[in-house]
């Protein structure tokens, strides 16, 4: 075994979601997206929040029959802990204007939803034609703050995930899988 493979051992409690699960999630999500925009003929602005979107968005722009563009913008609320700060920084912002644009923000997931609700709250000022939220995984029972997910992959318990994108303190983002991290991880 691997130094990486014993490390992951001790650290995970258990896998929520392979990857043939997730995939399979993101292509029915790619299917139902492309025939919701079908009508479109301008680009649709995919942006996705790093860095944790980063797979999720990959494998699913890759499966949209659509014209589109990609931007990302980072926003920080986590630091290096599991809970929210509650006090969201933009660090980077998005380089199309979506004025006029439909616009698909893509998230890794959505907790208590302050993290979003600023984002989205901040993109809708700018005068998209509309303005949607797509998520692959969402923790319904931590919200604090309700905004609407238009398309959710997976709903998970209160439980802290990593892998497929989601980090502790950086790691974990490459995992091909969501597992669950054990709390002595963090705790
Ligand atoms: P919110 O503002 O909705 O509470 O938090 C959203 C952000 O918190 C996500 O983009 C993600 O970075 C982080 N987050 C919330 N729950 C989890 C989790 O279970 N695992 C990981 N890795 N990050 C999480």
């Amino acid at each position: 075994m691997s130094i990486w493979s014993e490390h992951l051992h001790n650290s995970l409690g258990s896998i929520l979601l392979t990857q043939d699960q997730i995939e399979q999630r993101i292509s029915e999500m790619a299917r139902q997206i492309s025939q919701d925009y079908a009508s479109l003929t301008d680009d649709l602005v995919v942006v996705g929040i790093l860095r944790g979107s980063v797979l999720f968005m990959s494998q699913l722009i890759k499966q949209l029959d659509l014209p589109l563009v990609i931007d990302f913008l980072a926003a920080a609320s986590y630091g290096s802990g599991v809970t929210s700060s509650g006090n969201v920084r933009i660090t980077e912002d998005t380089f199309i204007d979506i004025h006029g644009k439909h616009v698909l923000v893509i998230e890794d997931i959505v907790d208590t939803g302050i993290t979003l609700s600023k984002v989205l709250q901040m993109l809708q000022l700018r005068g998209p034609l509309s303005l949607k939220l797509c998520t692959l995984l969402s923790k319904p029972s931590r919200r604090q703050i309700e905004i609407p997910v238009a398309y959710c992959g997976f709903e998970v318990p209160d439980v802290f995930v990593v892998g497929y994108g989601l980090d502790y303190a950086d790691k974990y983002r490459h995992l091909p899988y969501i597992g669950v991290l054990k709390e002595n991880m963090y705790s």
